[in-house]
């Protein structure tokens, strides 16, 4: 049931959009959810696993979906997105991808996160070398490996935490938050799949601030037997079919080589293009790297009508985008409640 003429447009279909899509309609008002792809659900439907729970993310993904689905206030446009925007008074008029012209009361941007291009570490051989992955990549070679057999499995695989992140040569200072945690979980997974199997997560830093987050890391270093080296690798070398990683042990103060099988990076978590474009059409406020930024004291006191939610704002995990989505709806709610 609608008990509100008013309809909010949220940009993204992925956990954040969703929610927020979610709880719009629960509450009465319009929803309208656009998704580029031709499916709901963003980065979750290409996870293998999940944090902190061992969650099936697919699973998690197909439950909101559903919700989406069954609200009949909500309606869901994919394989669109926004074509041109004119600000009004109190709305914006937004000219879809499908031509379609709509008069909507409010905006959420929930596009989610990019990634830092990781061939730009040279050194680590990405895009150069075969079997050098992104995190994300490496999810679906987790799915792609569960089928392959056991002599076939890689015997040593290397992360490598914190590339491109915490580095300002390369203009990303911020710590990207969750890499820390889905190194972690891959470096586990790929224990579950194959326990004969050695893992090294080479790092800088150890960050696991968040509900059960160190159980979960501490049980993948004391339960499946994950290596944990203190160290920047220096440089990736092909050798005799491996990939040969040379480092050095900062706590023990001893250089390290490793031969792998297989190298996986967590590269920095950064504005998307597609955020960077939405935002100047829509006027929201970015930070100095392009993520969208909250403005204290919106809505009631600025009549401010761009929220956010999810990775567009900052690197975040599942709960945490779903949070921020039930969070900018109850902004939206509060706006259209004044009437
Ligand atoms: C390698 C990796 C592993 C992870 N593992 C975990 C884990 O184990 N546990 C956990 O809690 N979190 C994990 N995360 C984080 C999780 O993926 C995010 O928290 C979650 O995806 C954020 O949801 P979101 O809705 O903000 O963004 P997204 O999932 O990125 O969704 C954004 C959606 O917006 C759409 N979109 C973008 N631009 C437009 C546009 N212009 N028009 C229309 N639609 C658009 C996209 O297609 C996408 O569907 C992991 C992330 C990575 C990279
Ligand atoms: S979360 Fe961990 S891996 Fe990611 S940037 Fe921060 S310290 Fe590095």
């Amino acid at each position: 049931m609608s008990n509100s003429e008013k309809t909010a447009l949220i940009i993204g279909g992925g956990m954040a959009g969703m929610e927020a899509a979610i709880k719009l309609g629960g509450a009465g008002y319009q929803a309208v959810l656009l998704e580029k792809e031709d499916h709901l659900g963003g980065i979750m439907n290409q996870l293998y696993g999940s944090f902190p729970r061992w969650d099936n993310p697919q699973k998690m993904a197909e439950q909101k979906v559903k919700m989406v689905e069954e609200n009949p206030n909500i309606t869901v446009k994919i394989n669109t997105t926004v074509k041109s925007v004119e600000k009004k008074d109190k709305s914006f008029s937004v000219e879809l991808s499908s031509n379609e012209k709509i008069e909507f009361d409010a905006v959420i941007l929930a596009t989610g996160f990019g990634f830092y291009d990781a061939s730009e570490y040279a050194e680590y051989g990405y895009g150069a070398f075969d079997n050098v992955f992104t995190a994300l990549e490496f999810e679906g070679k987790l799915k792609e490996m569960e089928s392959w057999d056991k002599k076939d499995l890689p015997k040593v695989v290397a992360f490598f935490k914190c590339v491109g992140s915490r580095d300002r040569s390369k203009g990303y200072p911020y710590c990207s938050k969750i890499c820390c945690m889905f190194t972690a979980k891959e470096a586990g997974l790929m224990k579950d799949l194959n326990p004969d199997a050695k893992c090294f997560v080479f790092y800088m830093d150890y960050r696991a601030a968040g509900k059960e987050y160190e159980e979960f890391a501490r049980s993948v270093i004391e339960d499946k037997h994950v290596r944990y080296v203190r160290g920047r690798p220096a440089k990736v070398l092909p050798d005799n079919g491996k990939l040969m990683i040379r480092a050095e042990d900062t706590l023990m103060g001893v250089p390290v080589e490793v031969a792998a099988d297989m190298i996986v990076l967590a590269n920095a978590m950064v504005p998307s293009e597609t955020t960077k474009e939405l935002a100047s059409m829509f006027e929201a406020k970015t930070d100095q790297y392009g993520f969208i930024d909250y403005i204290p004291g919106y809505p009631t006191q600025t009549g401010y009508r761009v929220f956010f939610a999810g990775g567009c704002g900052f690197p975040v995990e599942s709960l945490g985008a779903q949070y921020q989505g039930a969070a900018a709806a109850a902004e939206v709610i509060a706006l259209f409640n004044q009437g």
